[in-house]
């Protein structure tokens, strides 16, 4: 027992080399330090959680239901919960929903029972990086495809599902994580009816669904999906942006063959999602007058958010950076000119006490060097400000100006 390092090393499992420690989350361990403003994390903003909502309705739980909401309970979750959910979803009844402890749970589970070592794996370009993550133990073999303003293009996408016959395509239509993109309605339409033509399942993650500033929601792939017959889209959803993602309460609506393949795989994984955060939730969501004016809230302060990096990025940013302007969600994407590279931006940037994430892990085939993504979600008028002054002054010193 004299290395322990290398005791292990010869007993890891091989798929453990693509859990890796990221380089990116190491640098981003300084910003914990007094004095830094930081756009990295991507965190829900605490103070719209309600919290004082929550610690009423689970007294409540306790002193009326307590053995239930402590007890163990099924795989599939708690059958109030999931008919509230499938009464949103066009076509599902709740043998169609299966609750999970957070959607990156859903994800794991999915690449489970999906993934094949050497399975390929159609994504965007960027996609979430959670969810690579989340594949990655499985091993497959990605194919990335490019994306415009409005989502995956049709004519890579098309050329990609007809070359490699992928088990599955993973698509965020709605604010997409990182990148902020909404796609239209259009392209959502092209997709589906794609996915159907080519036989691939499209396994759509929906976490931002109801952070739109303004407008009327676009149909998910899964109701587009249904409106041709259905069966081929598995949706993801979570209350971890609407009410607090602690709660890890989140759900997998899709075909029974593949809720039923999951129920399994989740009984190995932790049995069932806690039963009392489960009756939580659905406390909180069935008084719906409550729950709109609850995400009005979160989208009122985001667009507010939003509205403030905006400015401050037209402000302080060399002429030739590009942004997508965010019309819901938590993120502004940046690309900076051919050539900067957006992990030296960030190093020059904790120079100035500001961190960002940069854009290339987001990016299965490697690529996006130049790109990265900062969160207005939980920052402050202030913070947004002096942050953006700070990165203007890093990216204007990398650029030589
Ligand atoms: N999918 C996307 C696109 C996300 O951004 C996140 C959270 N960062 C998740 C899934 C995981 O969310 P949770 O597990 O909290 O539901």
């Amino acid at each position: 027992m004299e290395n322990l390092e290398s005791y292990y090393q010869s007993r890891f499992a091989a798929r453990t080399r693509r859990i890796q420690a990221s380089t990116i989350r190491e640098i981003l361990k300084l910003t914990q330090e007094p004095g830094f403003i930081s756009f990295a994390g991507g965190l829900p903003a605490a103070d719209l959680f309600p919290t004082q909502r929550i610690a009423e309705a689970t007294q409540r739980i306790l002193l009326e239901h307590g053995p239930q909401a402590l007890q163990y309970s099924t795989t599939e979750g708690y059958p109030p919960l999931r008919e509230w959910i499938a009464s949103r979803m066009p076509g599902a009844s709740p043998e169609n929903v299966q609750i999970v402890s957070g959607s990156q749970q859903g994800l794991d589970l999915f690449g489970k029972v999906f993934i094949d070592p050497g399975s390929k794996v159609l994504v965007e370009a960027p996609t979430y990086l959670g969810a690579l993550s989340a594949f990655n133990p499985y091993e497959p073999r990605y194919i990335s495809v490019s994306m415009d303003e409005e989502g995956l293009r049709l004519d890579e996408l098309e050329a990609a599902l007809e070359a490699h016959r992928p088990r599955f395509m993973y698509v965020l239509p709605t604010f997409q994580n990182p990148s902020g993109r909404l796609m239209g309605l259009e392209r959502r339409k092209a997709i589906v009816e794609l996915a159907r033509k080519y036989q691939t399942p499209i396994l759509e993650d929906d976490a931002y669904a109801e952070l739109y500033f303004s407008g009327q929601p676009l149909p998910t792939l899964y109701a587009l999906d249904q409106a041709l017959g259905g069966g081929n889209v598995v949706y993801l959803s979570t209350t971890s942006k609407t009410l607090a993602p602690g709660l890890r309460v989140a759900w997998v609506v899709g075909p029974k063959p593949v809720i039923q393949k999951i129920v399994y795989a989740k009984q190995g994984a932790d049995l069932h999602s806690p039963t009392l955060n489960q009756m939580l939730v659905y406390e909180l969501v069935r008084d719906e007058g409550w729950y709109r004016a609850q995400i009005e809230r979160i989208r009122q302060a985001y667009q507010t958010r939003c509205n403030w990096m905006l400015s401050a990025l037209q402000k302080y940013m060399p002429e030739d950076m590009g942004w997508i302007v965010p019309q819901g969600g938590m993120f502004f994407w940046l690309t900076a000119p051919e050539g900067l590279d957006s992990l030296e931006l960030l190093k020059q940037a904790i120079e100035e006490k500001m961190a960002f994430v940069p854009g290339q892990p987001f990016f299965a085939d490697g690529s996006g060097k130049n790109t990265l993504r900062l969160s207005y979600s939980s920052a402050t008028r202030e913070q947004i400000e002096e942050g953006l002054r700070r990165l203007g002054r890093a990216a204007h010193r990398m650029l030589g100006r």
